[in-house]
This record gives C-alpha cells, sequence and structure tokens, in this order.
C-alpha cells in the first residue's frame, strides 16, 4: 500500500520537479533559465516537455517522473507508517531533483542544498514529537554536522575531488541518517564512496573516462545513503 502510494506521489512530484531541474540547470553565477535553450521563447512555470515553439525537448522525457517514483515507492514502502515517513520522503525527493542536475552540469545548487536544512529539521523535529523520541533529533543534528565536517576534512586533503556542494549535500544527508543511527550514517557514507569507485572503475574499463577525469558525487553521497535508509532497522 505504502509503496503504491509512493509511486503515485512520485511520479506527480517529478512532474512538478522538472521545472525546478530545467530553471536551476545553469553554471554558478548565471540566471536562472526561462526560456528555451534554442529559439528563446520563454517556458512556461510548470510541466514543460517541449518547447511549445521549437519543439526542443526540455529535459529527459518520463526520466524525473519515473526515478521519483521508484526512489519514494521503496522509501514509503520502508518508512510508510512510521512518524518519520513525511521527512525521509522529502529527502527522496530532493535527491532526485539534485541527482538530476549535478549529472547534468556538476553542481548542486545552494537554491535547493539550504532551504533543505530548515526543512528537514522540522520535518524530523515533528517526527520526534509524535514518537517522543528526542534522542533521535539530537543524533540528527550532530549526523549532519558530522558528515559535512568529515566531507569538509576530505575537500581540503584532496582539493578539487569535492565541491561546496558536496560539503553542503552532505550535511542535509547527515541529518537523515543520523536519526536512524550512527550505523546508518557511516554505511550510508561508505557506501556513497564505494559506489562512486564501482562505476569510475566500470567507465574507466569502457574507455568513456581516465584516470584524470572528474565526475560529480552528489548521485553517490545520494545513492549510498538512499541504501542505507533502505536498509536501517530504526
Ligand atoms: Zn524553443
Amino acid at each position: 500500500m505504502w509503496a503504491v502510494a509512493g509511486a503515485v506521489l512520485g511520479l506527480l512530484a517529478g512532474a512538478a520537479l522538472r521545472a525546478t531541474v530545467f530553471r536551476l540547470s545553469v553554471a554558478p553565477g548565471e540566471p536562472e533559465r526561462t526560456a528555451c535553450p534554442r529559439c528563446q521563447k520563454p517556458v512556461p512555470q510548470r510541466l514543460a516537455v517541449r518547447c511549445a515553439q521549437c519543439r526542443t525537448s526540455l529535459g529527459t522525457p518520463l526520466a524525473l517522473e519515473l526515478s521519483t517514483a521508484i526512489v519514494l515507492a521503496l522509501l514509503l514502502g520502508r518508512f510508510g507508517g512510521q512518524p518519520d515517513v513525511v521527512a525521509f520522503g522529502f529527502f527522496g525527493v530532493l535527491g532526485v531533483a539534485l541527482t538530476a542536475i549535478d549529472i547534468a552540469i556538476q553542481r548542486l545548487p545552494d537554491m535547493l542544498t539550504l532551504p533543505a536544512y530548515p526543512i528537514l529539521i522540522v520535518l524530523l523535529a515533528g517526527a520526534a514529537l509524535v514518537g517522543h523520541d528526542f534522542a533521535d533529533l539530537a543524533r540528527a543534528l550532530l549526523g549532519g554536522l558530522a558528515l559535512a565536517g568529515g566531507y569538509l576534512v576530505l575537500a581540503l586533503v584532496r582539493p578539487g575531488q569535492l565541491g561546496g556542494g558536496d560539503i553542503k549535500l552532505a550535511g542535509v544527508a547527515g541529518l537523515a541518517l543520523g536519526w536512524l543511527g550512527w550505523p546508518a550514517l557511516i554505511a550510508g557514507a561508505a557506501l556513497g564512496f564505494v559506489l562512486s569507485a564501482l562505476v569510475s572503475l566500470a567507465l574507466i574499463a569502457a574507455r568513456r573516462l581516465t584516470l584524470r577525469s572528474e565526475i560529480c558525487f552528489g548521485p553517490f553521497l545520494l545513492g549510498g545513503a538512499l541504501l542505507s535508509m533502505l536498509a536501517s532497522g530504526h
């Protein structure tokens, strides 16, 4: 039941995300995209699949809808009926949007990562109130600090590998993973690096990448967090 509800909600949320992902898929410092990249016709506020004038596709059709449906089906199937289901549903939708933007232009916009902190903290605080469990909330806050701090150290030790967006996103993932417990946080963080290494090796083997290329890290950070959330026993 919960998984089906998640899939339906995910299709709707994915459709709603398309405009946001299109708007924010710009290089740092550039204004948000509001017009068709080919003919400059302004795009509608919501649900643009193709430019009305030149028919240029504005993003891959159905990709966001289907990936959000899968992610929300998994997360609601796992957390459905628990007070923290809204917080994890929010994290899933945010994660799909950030993954799409990071793959498109290798960045994680502050416009999405920064507001996610207060939103996720409020949602987790609500879950803590309902569940009368404030130890989880305290651990979530510490988890956010710990993961953002860990990524900051990694970025300082190996410059060029991780960006500021990765550090900010790590804090958001740390909040959600910390809520589930320290083992979930450690597993989620480790899985991100494992996934990244596996995909890099596969791409190098397929000669799509060299040892010196940089690939975006956001999707792996989020993928590792998602796997850990689904496996956690909280
Ligand atoms: Zn156009």
